[in-house]
């Protein structure tokens, strides 16, 4: 599989560390809010990735934080905690905020067949381990303590900006988005790993280490929490593109210069979802939910669709129209699929050359614009139901679009609508008709369909014989 790198910018073969265990890990959700469909596109496209190296045969062990403390409302790292704010927005507690989030956040992910990682990790579960980092850091001499935190020295490093080529004071921190840069820092991208003290409201939760009561900063969450679950050296590590800086960056800067080595081969980042006044965010204020699109009667499935039909590394933009395209062709998919016959046999070199298609878009730096045009290929293939069945199923290991689950459905839904119509007075005068009709005795044949039509029934003569519907 070929997978553009953002560490090489590069498109590089995948090669893991072990080929029996591939691990992955993903930056989770931070829970003061609802996910919105933005952050969901980033987590649908990770899911996809990883469906997709299993079904290349890379057994993956995948891991995801939930940052539940620590993530600063501002990138330079000094502003209210999200978490806080949360809470107070909503009168309760941290904790409650937390638990409630993380719930909808998976809740929302079931409704999109987004997989819950193998592990998934609160960042207030592992704050031994944060201490631990912070503490070799200070020893090794890569971090030092100033006006009550810690901070994290970047001038230790030899290359700081991993993931992009711009001139460093566009990316400076504290000199964008005109935030007032802290005074304790010796250099101007050093980054907290421990507070103490913030010049923003008190954080709620607090926990005692070496530098004094305090809670950790937001980057050495991700680090630790790799750590834990997948040891030094990690496969891929995913994530939305404005987590590349700092927030990646910050992670590669601390988890190397506590290794001493490498620590991950591939980043694997996801564009953003747009809409027409640019990314969709929370600190916005008005975004939208998998919720508010159920209520507007979408099917979350055609949401997942629409971000298939798009390459990852493309800005998406959102648009009720863009949606509503998404929605027509899924319906149109499921119904092609709906018409499909069970019956038949499996020809097993139709279903490998249409498997080929789909594995090379797969392979194609995860192309699933191109895996879901291989769906169609399937329906366009001159061979059997049967075979087109089977790749179908085949394809939504990774797809995880319901093709075959919501084609049962939709026939079942026909099968009970022409039940609930179903009227054999009708059938036998239809039939009649027609019978009346092969003996060419047009004026019974009239006399029916008059007779039915004073009844509010209308028959239509279609090439599989006469039907009819209530008018
Ligand atoms: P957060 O809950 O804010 O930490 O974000 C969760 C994930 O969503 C992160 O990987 C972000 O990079 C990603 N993300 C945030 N905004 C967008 C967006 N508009 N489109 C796609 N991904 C996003
Ligand atoms: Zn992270």
């Amino acid at each position: 599989m070929y997978l553009y790198n953002s560490a090489t910018h590069k498109k590089e073969l995948f090669v893991p560390n072990d080929p029996n265990l591939v691990k992955m890990y993903t930056c989770g959700p931070t829970v003061y809010h609802y996910a919105h469909i933005g952050n969901l596109r980033t987590y649908i496209m990770e899911d996809v990735l990883e469906k997709a190296l299993r079904y290349l045969g890379y057994p993956v062990k995948r891991v995801m934080n939930i940052t539940d403390v620590g993530h600063l409302a501002s990138d330079a790292d000094t502003g209210e905690d999200k978490m806080l704010k949360g809470a107070k927005r909503e009168n309760k507690t941290v904790m409650e905020i937390a638990k409630y989030y993380t719930d909808a956040f998976f809740a929302d992910c079931d409704k999109l067949n987004i997989k819950r990682p193998d592990v998934v990790e609160p960042a207030t579960n592992c704050i031994d381990s944060y201490i631990e980092m912070v503490q070799k850091l200070l020893d090794d001499g890569k971090a030092y303590f100033a006006g009550g935190n810690v901070y994290f020295d970047t001038s230790s490093l030899e290359k700081y900006y991993v993931f992009n080529d711009h001139d460093e004071e566009d990316l400076a921190v504290g000199v964008r988005e005109g935030v007032e840069e802290d005074t304790n820092k010796k250099n101007k991208n050093d980054f907290v790993l421990w507070f103490t003290k913030s010049k923003f409201e008190d954080q709620a939760l607090k926990w005692d280490s070496p530098w004094g009561v305090g809670y950790p900063g937001w980057h050495i969450e991700c680090s630790c929490i790799s750590m834990k679950h997948l040891g030094e050296d990690l496969d891929i590590h995913a994530g939305g593109i404005d987590n590349a800086f700092p927030h990646h960056t910050n992670e590669i800067a601390q988890s190397e210069s506590y290794l001493g080595h490498k620590w991950c081969n591939y980043w694997f980042h996801v564009h953003h979802l747009n809409t027409d006044t640019g990314k969709m965010s929370k600190s916005k204020g008005e975004f939208l939910t998998v919720s508010l699109l159920e209520s507007k009667g979408y099917d979350p499935m055609a949401y997942r669709l629409f971000c298939l039909q798009s390459h990852y590394r493309r800005n998406l933009v959102f648009s009720w129209e863009n949606l509503d395209n998404a929605v027509v062709a899924y319906d149109k998919l499921i119904a092609k699929i709906a018409a499909l016959k069970a019956d038949g046999q499996v020809d097993e070199a139709a279903l490998n050359a249409l498997k080929e298609r789909f594995v090379g878009a797969l392979n194609g730096d995860l192309n699933t614009s191109l895996a879901v045009t291989a769906v169609y290929d399937v329906l366009k293939a001159k061979c059997s139901d049967a075979t087109k069945l089977a790749a179908l199923a085949d394809f939504d290991r990774v797809l995880s679009l319901n093709l075959l689950s919501a084609a049962e459905n939709l026939r079942k839904k026909e099968a009970e609508e022409a039940a609930a119509s179903a009227d054999p007075e009708i059938d036998a005068m239809v039939a009649a008709r027609t019978e009346a009709k092969k003996a060419k005795n047009w004026a019974e044949a009239d006399r029916i369909r008059d007779e039915l039509k004073a009844r509010g029934i209308e028959i239509i003569d279609t090439p599989q014989g006469a039907k009819w519907r209530k008018v």
